[in-house]
């Protein structure tokens, strides 16, 4: 049997982006800006503390350039007891 988990991911769409920095400036935990003042990602996988400010950040972009990604990764995998493995 498999049991999965997830996994949340922040995003940016690049081209709806328009850099003021109002994500960063809430978010700077999973959030930076570059010398352009475009947003730059410094999370990977978020964890509960991380999305709680992703997603503090998708509520206040104006242009809906940010996102949160959730996906389904499996995690452990088990058998059940005598169950073998094919050779
Ligand atoms: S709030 Fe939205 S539009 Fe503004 S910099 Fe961040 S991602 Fe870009």
């Amino acid at each position: 049997m498999k049991k999965h988990g997830t996994t949340s991911r922040l995003r940016i769409d690049a081209a709806a982006c328009d850099g003021i920095g109002v994500c960063a400036h809430l978010a700077s935990e999973v959030l930076e800006l570059d010398r352009w003042g475009f947003p730059i990602i410094t999370v990977r996988d978020l964890s509960r503390g991380e999305l709680s400010a992703a997603t503090r950040a998708v509520r206040a972009c104006p242009r809906k350039a940010l996102w949160i990604e959730t996906s389904e990764v499996p995690s452990v995998v088990q058998r059940a007891p005598g169950v073998t493995t094919p050779s």
